[in-house]
């Protein structure tokens, strides 16, 4: 067992009202400069929908033309390619029009413009999809000004055919803000050619060395969630770095302590980073979700404490790993999942799937998995948290529609279920 200590992100869904203000202080502290307009170390998605960059999660788009065969590179047969990946040998590169508009917020103008009928008004950008629809996009489109069809078209491409037939009058939406998710098994690190991109020994934040990077890029098609940038006036790949000089003062990152809804908990994870190898490379994808919980271990355990002061990991991190809810929301109560699990780079940013809305009161002794009226269908919320797999998300739902029902029968006194997923007195405790 070799423990080492990782910084972690929970975010809890139901309380995101997608106000953008933890995107617009990361930009101001972090990427408010010449050469990083364009960039959102955090971003805020409206989910169904296309994304920054449009269609990250089309992992096949990225990969593009090239594939691995016989330890060479080679470009696939009938492969299309972007023109910055015919230039550089690369898989597709995310283009600055994928981000759609640099960064043109200006406190002067808010203040001193005059008034307009119509402002602000974000304009869309046709995309053409593969069936050769053409929808409008723009980020947020789906959320601001959308008809649904871009949407409707985004749950059509995850291929969930009958099982989300969306009719206009039961779309649903949601907000996903998303950071780098410092991972365990990071796609950046291990695609650099030039040893830039690290992983910090102390507390598992990854960053890019502004001096070893080269600027070859092949971090940011390898980043499976899109979240390494390029600077084009200094040509050094950036991305979000935890805020890690206000963690080495004690302080949570910007976007957490500036979070309208309070939705992003902070705290340390012990792991067993012999174990990470072997949980990445889980055959059924499935039940990466349930690898990586093997690899999170217990801060209370007397052996993974010897082995964690083994490894030189201070009394202060041991400490803030057993008084962390994070530790609670992932692996105690796991009602915390990771995006995406099947890429395969074990992220350390967590999230609280919503609950809301459901379209039905709950009933004593309904169980939720066999509910078909939620209104975010659990198919979709299942590709997004469980890696396909439905029980892992239907069972972090049913446990914090417990915690709800507990909850209020403190005060009003209703009867509880008689099949309580969550244990009452883990949480009252
Ligand atoms: Fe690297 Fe992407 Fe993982 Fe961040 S999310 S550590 S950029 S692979
Ligand atoms: Fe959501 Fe908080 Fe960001 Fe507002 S500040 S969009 S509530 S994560």
């Amino acid at each position: 067992m070799k423990i080492k200590a990782q910084i972690s992100m929970v975010m809890n869904l139901d309380k995101c009202i997608g106000c953008h203000t933890c995107s617009i202080t990361c930009k101001n502290v972090w990427t408010n400069r010449e050469g990083a307009e364009y960039m959102y170390f955090n971003n805020v998605e409206t989910k169904p929908g296309i994304g920054y960059p449009k269609r990250w999660e089309d992992q096949d788009k990225w990969q593009g033309g090239w594939e691995l065969k016989n330890g060479k590179l080679r470009l696939r047969s009938g492969a299309k390619l972007t023109r910055m990946a015919k230039l550089f040998y690369h898989p597709n590169q995310p283009e600055l029009d994928d981000y759609y508009e640099p960064w043109t917020y200006d406190y002067e103008t808010l203040i001193n413009s005059k008034r307009k009928n119509h402002q602000p008004i974000a304009r869309p950008r046709s995309l053409i999809t593969q069936q050769r629809m053409e929808i409008k996009w723009g980020p947020n489109w789906e959320d601001d000004l959308a008809d649904g069809q871009s949407a409707r078209q985004d749950v059509n491409l995850r291929n969930m055919g009958s099982d989300i037939a969306l009719e206009f009058h039961d779309l649903f939406m949601k907000y996903l803000p998303r950071v780098c998710n410092h991972c365990l098994n990071p796609a950046c690190v291990a695609a650099c050619p030039s040893g830039a991109i690290y992983k910090r020994e102390e507390d598992g934040v990854v960053l890019v060395s502004q001096d070893g990077c080269r600027g070859w890029r092949h971090c940011i098609p390898a980043c499976p969630y899109k979240k390494v940038y390029f600077n084009w006036k200094t040509n050094k790949a950036e991305k979000c770095i935890f805020c890690f000089p206000r963690l080495e003062n004690g302080l949570p990152t910007v976007c957490a302590d500036t979070c309208v809804g309070r939705l992003r908990y902070m705290g340390v994870l012990l792991y067993d980073m012999d174990k990470v190898k072997e949980a990445a490379a889980t055959p059924d994808k499935g039940q990466i979700y349930h690898s990586v919980l093997d690899i999170i271990m217990d801060p209370h355990d007397p052996e993974v404490l010897a082995a964690a002061r083994k490894e030189g990991i201070p009394e202060n991190w041991l400490k803030a790993a057993q008084d962390s809810p994070v530790y609670k929301l992932v692996k105690e109560w796991q009602v915390a999942l990771p995006l995406h699990a099947e890429y395969r780079t074990l992220p350390m940013v967590w999230y609280v799937p919503p609950l809301s809305p459901i379209t039905r009161r709950a009933e004593a002794d309904v169980y939720l998995p066999e509910a078909t009226d939620m209104r975010i269908p659990l198919a979709y919320l299942a590709e997004l948290f469980g890696a396909g797999n439905t029980q892992v998300v239907a069972r972090a739902l049913q446990r914090l529609l417990d915690m709800r029902l507990v909850m209020r029968a403190q005060t009003t006194g209703d009867r509880l279920p008689a099949r309580l997923e969550f244990d009452v007195e883990t949480y009252q405790a």
